[in-house]
């Protein structure tokens, strides 16, 4: 007796696409099948550590691709750990990645979104781009009775009893009928060949072997191919064929104890990177066996784009998670792993710039977080990390940064805005690019965390431009544009100006003060030097409901002619009150503040816009 089940919403939604799509790499749903057979067989290896019994009289691990011209029908097969009625239910019928069901429920149809569902793969889906039902038969390792899952990729699927000798899963694809070629023998050698010939257990097609059978990562560097380097990083990965590995890092550790990596950097960035209780990609294998994938302490968070296997000679099979992830051991080969993988991403920055632009710009802010919170690898991050700066497009590091430094400046100076586009037209630089001083810019949110903690670089200290008094270094301004007695004149003539103001704006600003900073803006905000960055502020209130007690400092600009003009208006002048307001509000837009009140300043806008139109 079968009974009939619906799809969860989205995966009915993903089989919508996937068997609309026009897609021209179909091909890859044997590497899907034949990649999960693998993980059952992994699995079943796994379990056996702890309950031998489970292999039974079956101890031969293997995957076998079969067909029938005549029914038109694909079996893949393996005898691996198999499946109960209740996990062909949840495996086959809904999506349990939670990142991948939000992906899927706002996509639309078309190219984008197939470019989307590569980036995590459509898996056993994928089958239903080829066949137009799919039976599913499956054993789990342990249990007598077996189950039937079946589906026409439509709405739902079903599910029975049924007889089955061997241990492990088979699936049938009924083909459609444009997909013949997967009904011919060397088609079928070819695409195994191509996709799965790193995969560690023997793949069969029609009873004769066709792949070497030896996992990827511990063949010779010398013989394997890109190619096969990037099948295995799709592999394991998950991604489809438009991501391509951006860094492909492959060694043996020997000595004190003996591990192979094969690790990828990504070329696309995964839709979850920003979440930081996302899982790396890596997957932990103890002499070929494959233990678990995500395991914390093995890869740090701020390489959670990983992607790979690790492979180590000396742990002990038969562990738990919990106890490798507070294993001494696993601590030293993360450690070692991380220095590997830092030092060729500083190669790639020193010796590739161009190519390293493309990583950083995607996945910079998580490599950041190393700044934050992995000390050890602090001096090496430093080294890594690369900035936006006042000087020109191309990204800096701190040892250029240094290298550029002028004659009598001490500190490195940087900004915090909120992208580099809101950061060059701040006011605040004014007085820096005047002198030619460099300014980094910190447009990541990391930056606000990592920063305070980071006193200096190399004996230089952080500065931020919006922060405290300006200290600006004894630099020769380059446009000579003023000389320090007339700088002085403008500041005592400004004093009155200045009182009136700190009382019109009492409410508003913590104190209003003569700017060194400002060259041609007449006025900036900035934070007290007690204070976090006003940035930071904003972020705080944002994420952690905090209200910043502290108000800013307004700095005016004494040589401006907007201020020059205010020192002539009298003290109870409306026209001054108005402009005050103005000002105050303006620095508040170059700041990302909000207004306080935004009627109030359309008035006071429209009345000065009215004057300034009727006197001209
Ligand atoms: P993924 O492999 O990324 O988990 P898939 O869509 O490829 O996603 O497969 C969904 C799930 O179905 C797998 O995680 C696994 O639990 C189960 N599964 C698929 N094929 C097999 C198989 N041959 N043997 C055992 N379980 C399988
Ligand atoms: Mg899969």
């Amino acid at each position: 007796m079968s009974e009939q089940h619906q799809f969860q919403a989205e995966v009915g939604r993903l089989l919508d696409i996937v068997t609309h799509a026009l897609y021209t790499d179909r091909e890859i749903f044997l590497r899907e099948l034949v990649s999960n057979a693998a993980d059952a067989l992994d699995r079943l290896r796994y379990a056996a550590i702890a309950a031998p019994q489970l292999l039974e009289s079956d101890p031969d691990l293997k995957i076998s691709i079969a067909f029938d011209a005549q029914a038109r029908t694909l079996a893949v097969s393996d005898n691996g750990i198999g499946m109960t009625r209740e996990e062909l239910a949840n495996n086959l019928g809904t999506i349990a990645k939670s990142g991948t069901r939000e992906a899927l429920a706002g996509m639309g149809d078309g190219k984008k979104d197939m470019n989307l569902i590569g980036q995590f793969g459509v898996g056993f889906y994928a089958a239903f781009m080829v066949a137009d039902k799919v039976t599913v038969s499956s054993r789990k390792a342990g249990a007598q009775e077996a189950w039937q899952w079946e589906s026409d990729g439509k709405s739902g699927y079903a599910l029975a009893e049924r007889v089955k000798d061997t241990r492990g899963t088979e699936i049938t694809l009924h083909l459609k009928d444009d997909a013949s070629e997967f009904l011919l023998e060397d088609r079928l050698k070819q695409i195994v060949k191509k996709y799965s010939d790193h995969i560690g257990f023997t793949i069969a097609v029609s009873g004769v072997t066709v792949n070497a059978g030896s996992a990827l990562w511990m063949r010779p560097k010398s013989d394997i191919t890109k190619e096969q380097y990037k099948e295995f990083y799709h592999h394991v990965s998950g991604a489809m064929q438009i991501d391509e590995p951006w860094l492909t890092l492959h060694w043996r550790a020997e000595g004190a104890f003996e591990y192979t990596s094969l690790l990828f950097v990504p070329q696309m960035k995964p839709f979850d990177l920003y979440d930081p209780r996302r899982p790396h990609g890596v997957k932990l294998y103890v002499k070929r066996v494959f233990i678990t994938e995500g395991l914390d302490g093995l890869i740090p968070p701020f390489l959670r784009f990983l992607k790979g296997v690790v492979d180590s000679e000396d742990l002990p099979l038969n562990i738990s998670r919990e106890m490798l992830q507070s294993s001494p051991m696993v601590a030293k080969m993360s450690s070692a792993i991380t220095k590997k993988v830092l030092d060729a991403l500083q190669e790639k920055a020193e010796k590739h710039p161009g190519e390293f632009f493309e990583f950083w710009s995607l996945f910079g802010p998580v490599v950041k977080e190393g700044l934050y919170d992995a000390h050890a690898h602090r001096a090496q991050l430093c080294k890594v990390a690369r900035f936006y700066s006042t000087h020109g497009e191309t990204l800096v590091s701190l040892d250029g940064y240094i290298g550029r430094m002028k004659e009598g400046q001490e500190h490195i100076y940087y900004l915090s805005a909120n992208d580099p586009q809101a950061a060059k037209n701040s006011p605040q630089l004014e007085a820096f690019r005047d002198k030619g001083i460099e300014v980094l810019f910190m447009t990541d949110t990391i930056d606000e965390f990592w920063l305070p903690m980071q006193n200096d670089y190399e004996g230089r200290k952080f500065k931020s431009i919006t922060r405290g008094a300006a200290e600006l270094p004894k630099v020769k301004s380059e446009s000579k544009k003023e000389e320090d007695a007339e700088r002085e004149k403008s500041a005592a003539a400004a004093t009155p100006l200045l009182e009136r103001l700190k009382e019109i704006l009492k409410d508003e600003v913590r104190d209003v003060t003569l700017s060194e900073r400002l060259v041609d803006s007449p006025v900036c905000l900035v934070a007290p030097e007690s204070d976090v960055d006003i940035r930071m502020q904003r972020l705080l209130k944002r994420t952690q409901d905090y209200d910043a007690k502290h108000k800013h400092i307004l700095e005016i600009n004494a040589r401006h002619p907007v201020i020059r003009k205010m020192e002539r208006l009298s003290a109870n002048d409306e026209l001054l009150k108005d402009t005050a307001f103005l000002l105050l509000d303006q620095a508040k837009i170059l700041e990302g503040e909000p207004l306080k009140n935004p009627t109030e300043f359309v008035r006071r806008m429209s009345q000065a816009i009215e004057k300034g139109l009727l006197a001209g």
